[in-house]
């Protein structure tokens, strides 16, 4: 797809259905001179400069990648029109592509029966999430793993409820018997389990979580924000199918937050929350007195916590979906390689004497720390702030991140280390785009020789 070329198409699209409402004139205060636009796009397109090349297969850093081009001229497009999916008063058509897009998120995780939206991210998405969990379980708390997105804990504090860490495995992972130990108490409502966590991509063991849910009487919310559509990898023939339990667990799950603007190609702005009791729309339910006039059907904005949404988001999602629909040989080819290229790496660290892994990647996320004399923590983290400060400064730059590891989690994986410090910061890299698999043995010779020349 060549972008110039369809983003004069969505101009000539849009002027098109303009010019049927007929001629009209544009107000003298809006009007702006070529030349004074042409000086301060310059000044804008030289300050965007100060920016980490998130395209480019040499930045492995956090969790960043341009959209795709198909989710691009959907949204400006769409953004030329500007709706507003809180009500079909503000964009009957994008307010109908985003229910389609949210079924096929639903189908995505198999569930038959729905409701959803979208979000204008992940943090909203599972606000809304707690928010229905707290009002079927009043007084009750929210538990989520230590290594569960950190809005958890804060939105338990907004809404009001007791947020319950609960410890986690040598993988990462939510420990049942620790989980188990706080349900027996009765003060828990609600527990969030976590497919694919943001540090390392860990998926919680939700299949087993299934007949803890039963015996306490809890609900189940999936935090699936980073990790949803790796659903397309389960049980997927090739080195990159994933285990299949976790995942279809997800369906019997009741409630699901995705990200689409992190594994779905799209811009920000574009987190996704699903029930899987449409009745929970009740606890929204209110009037507005400015809107849905135009249709008895249920208005978006009557099931979601935010009023304004950019129907341009829902557009961008829908016709990438028309194009890379999320289903194995859709989206889930794209998850594939990154998957495929951490496993790589995994392989080409396990091998070298200048590097350890932290942990097998289970996603497409890899943790590593540079091997140093003596063996301690203090020395692990400065040798990885070493390698992150170093690459982003080399002429040919490589960009990795780094991630904290506190001292019992470090231990629990590599007894051997001295603990002499309260923990140490790894090297964490994100191989969320697909060319990163055919750029991974290029990425750890640059890693390699960053870390032997310490
Ligand atoms: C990114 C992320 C969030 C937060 O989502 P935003 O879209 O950044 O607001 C929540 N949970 C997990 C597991 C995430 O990876």
């Amino acid at each position: 797809m060549n972008l110039q070329h369809w983003l004069g198409r969505a101009n000539d699209a849009i002027q098109e259905w303009a010019d049927t409402f007929g001629p009209y004139e544009r107000h003298p205060s809006l009007l702006v001179e070529d030349d004074r636009f042409a000086a301060a796009f310059e000044e804008f397109t030289g300050r965007l400069k100060d920016n980490y090349p998130f395209f480019h297969p040499h930045y492995a850093g956090q969790m960043l990648k341009p959209p795709h081009p198909a989710a691009v001229v959907g949204y400006l497009t769409t953004m030329l029109i500007n709706p507003n999916n809180h009500a079909l008063d503000g964009g009957p058509a994008t307010a109908r592509m985003e229910r389609e897009a949210v079924a096929r998120l639903a189908t995505m995780f198999g569930y038959d029966t729905h409701l959803g939206h979208l979000t204008t991210s992940g943090t909203i998405a599972n606000l809304e999430a707690l928010f229905v969990a707290r009002e079927l379980h009043p007084g009750r708390g929210v538990a989520y793993s230590a290594d569960a997105h950190y809005t958890h804990g804060r939105m338990c504090h907004v809404l009001g409820v007791k947020g319950h860490p609960i410890p986690t495995d040598d993988r990462g992972r939510i420990s049942l018997d620790a989980l188990e130990d706080v349900l027996r108490t009765g003060e828990v409502g609600t527990v969030v389990l976590t497919a694919g966590t943001t540090g390392l991509g860990a998926v919680d063991p939700i299949h087993d979580a299934l007949a803890i849910r039963d015996r306490y009487g809890v609900r189940l919310h999936i935090d699936a924000a980073y990790g949803g559509f790796f659903t397309l990898l389960a049980g997927a023939d090739g080195p990159e199918g994933l285990p299949p339990e976790p995942w279809r667990a997800i369906a019997r799950c009741d409630s699901i937050v995705v990200d689409p603007h992190k594994h779905g190609l799209q811009p920000y702005g574009c987190g996704a929350v699903l029930f899987r009791d449409p009745e929970v729309g009740r606890f929204y339910l209110h009037d507005s007195p400015y809107t849905y006039f135009t249709s008895s059907e249920l208005h978006l904005g009557e099931i979601s916590l935010e009023c304004s949404r950019a129907g341009a988001s829902a557009a961008a999602l829908w016709l990438t979906f028309q194009l890379l629909p999320p289903t194995p040989d859709g989206l889930g080819r794209v998850l594939g390689a990154g998957r495929r290229a951490a496993l790589r790496w995994s392989e080409l660290i396990s091998a070298s004497d200048a590097l350890e892994l932290y942990q097998e990647p289970e996603l497409d996320i890899v943790g590593c720390f540079p091997v140093v004399e003596p063996g301690t923590l203090t020395a692990v983290d400065a040798a990885s702030a070493r390698v992150l400060a170093d690459g982003m400064a080399d002429p040919d730059p490589v960009f990795l991140s780094t991630l904290r590891a506190d001292r019992e989690a470090f231990t629990a994986r590599h007894p051997k280390i001295d603990a002499d410090a309260d923990g140490a910061r790894i090297l964490r890299s994100v191989l969320m785009k697909p060319e990163s698999e055919h750029y991974v043995e290029r990425l750890h010779d640059r890693v390699e020789r960053l870390t032997r020349s310490l």
